[in-house]
């Protein structure tokens, strides 16, 4: 099954894709966590995107168009895959369409102010990547992970001005890509403030899982 999960930061968009490819056994391709893992790697690419990332900004297009097609020709993306994060505007959905066909678009909808009380609290170790919440899942120990005891940090992309950019950037750019799908029959919505359990619920019935 080849799959895109939309949704706004904040709105599980991860969370959901990481149980279902657990599920489906097929592989979660986020282009966050590409950047993010390559931007710990010092890699080139790394340090061409930090720049747009730490600003709340999209990385241009044609970077994350040619990650995407490379990412995708692998073989373990051939049978099927959940995208998170790509596409993210007309253009990029544009060459993912040329690139491949798309099974079912899966929107995770979430208003602001629950998306902006959900992200910044968020904390992450610095080490090992494991994100908590300082109110709806905090570590036993206040600023320390649970997993390595390495200090949790805010990442720079989820403090407030960046996620507010970030938000306004969602529903002007990626937001409207729905609607392009949506027009092809293959967009199932579901909504994104209920509890982790009973999105992944509403996400299976409606993909027929
Ligand atoms: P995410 O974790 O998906 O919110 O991505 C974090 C940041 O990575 C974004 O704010 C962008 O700067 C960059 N990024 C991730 N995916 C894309 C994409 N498809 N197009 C452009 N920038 C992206």
């Amino acid at each position: 099954m080849k799959l895109i999960f939309i949704g706004p930061q904040g709105s599980g968009k991860g969370t959901q894709a990481f149980r279902l490819k657990e599920k489906l056994n097929i592989p979660h391709i986020s282009t966050g966590d590409i950047f993010r893992e390559n931007i710990k790697n010092n890699t080139e690419l790394g340090i061409e995107a930090q720049k747009y990332m730490n600003e709340g900004k999209l990385v241009p297009d044609e970077l994350v168009i040619r990650l995407i097609k490379d990412r995708l020709s692998q073989d373990d993306a051939k049978t099927g895959f959940i995208l998170d994060g790509f596409p993210r505007n007309t253009e990029q959905a544009k060459a993912l369409s040329e690139a491949t066909d798309i099974d079912k678009v899966v929107l995770i909808d979430l208003d602001d102010a629950t998306a902006i009380e959900r992200i910044g609290g968020r904390r992450t170790c610095k080490k090992c990547g494991t994100v908590y919440h300082v109110k709806f899942n905090p570590p036993k120990e206040e600023g320390k992970c649970d997993e390595d005891g390495e200090e949790l940090i805010q990442r720079d992309d989820d403090k407030e001005e960046a996620i507010k950019k970030r938000l306004e950037i969602y529903h002007k750019e990626t937001q409207p890509i729905s609607d392009f799908y949506k027009e092809q029959g293959i967009l199932i919505s579901v909504d994104g403030s209920k509890s982790i359990d009973d999105v992944e619920k509403d996400i299976n019935k409606k993909l027929g899982l």
